[in-house]
């Protein structure tokens, strides 16, 4: 059997669970909801490379291990999130419990499967509830600034936190995730849309030259360095639009798997 759950139905979902167990401030501590639906949550340090973490299911209990491998506290938060995702979400304990009782995820936004892209809706949306997000987003610079210390604030990742930057922020911005120069993910604000006859990077395109992403890619040492490379650039170079509007590219570096985030506002 497949469904689909809208992605309002996935949204509503996520602050219909910190509404039930009234929390509302940030951050939002995904272990905190799990204990209090009853859920026990433990590290696991030998996750296969890929494996965000664990569903498992024995009867009427449930369990979540979470990977460690990347050593990244505010991914370790969306993966757990992403797994109360499966336990709340209508239809999931079915779908992800169909051949057996344990399910392996590939959480943040990597994976197009359907079941895991609406547990990561669910997940960013837990993490970072829209009214409250976007309640602190006027106080930061825009870009990469205010992605860092809104993740800083949700105690989620850059990449997660970008990604809901870009669909909650009044300002044109661009998110690209990207390895050895190949677009892995993107997504684009509302605002950008202004720029008439937009075409969003898609999975699979090459990231342009002479980019701070480019020379963040092209350099192991810089791949591993948390520090934000920028340049000038323009919106067209980076996607199919009408205007030749001026823009900032700021970049880093994800660490060990080569990959890197990409920031056009
Ligand atoms: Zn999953």
């Amino acid at each position: 059997m497949s469904y689909r759950l809208e992605r309002s139905q996935v949204q509503q979902r996520a602050v219909r669970v910190l509404k039930d167990y009234q929390i509302n401030k940030l951050p939002i501590n995904p272990k905190e909801v799990a204990a209090k639906a009853g859920i026990s949550v433990l590290p696991k340090n030998d996750c296969e490379p890929g494996v965000s973490g664990m569903l498992l299911r024995n009867g009427e209990n449930f369990g979540i291990l979470y990977a460690t491998y990347l050593n990244n506290p505010g991914f370790e938060n969306f993966s757990i999130a992403h797994e109360l995702g499966h336990y709340f979400l209508d239809g999931h304990p079915e779908q992800v419990f169909k051949n057996s009782n344990i399910h392996a995820s590939t959480a943040e936004f990597v994976t197009s499967d359907l079941i895991e892209r609406e547990a990561d809706t669910f997940a960013a949306s837990l993490l970072m509830p829209e009214d409250i997000f976007k309640d602190q987003l006027s106080r930061f610079e825009k870009g990469f600034t205010c992605i860092e210390a809104m993740a800083k604030l949700c105690n989620t990742s850059l990449t997660a936190t970008a990604i809901r930057y870009a669909e909650l922020t009044e300002d044109m911005v661009v998110i690209i995730v990207s390895k050895n120069n190949i677009v892995e993910f993107c997504c684009i604000s509302n605002n950008v849309f202004k720029l008439k006859e937009i075409e969003k990077p898609k999975k699979g395109d090459k990231i342009p030259k002479d980019t701070a992403t480019e020379a963040i890619t092209n350099n192991p040492a810089l791949l591993v360095k948390s520090e934000v490379r920028y340049a000038e650039t323009r919106f067209i170079d980076w996607l199919e639009c009408r205007s030749s509007r001026v823009a900032a590219e700021e970049a880093i570096g994800l660490g060990k798997y080569g990959k890197v985030l990409t920031v056009i506002s």
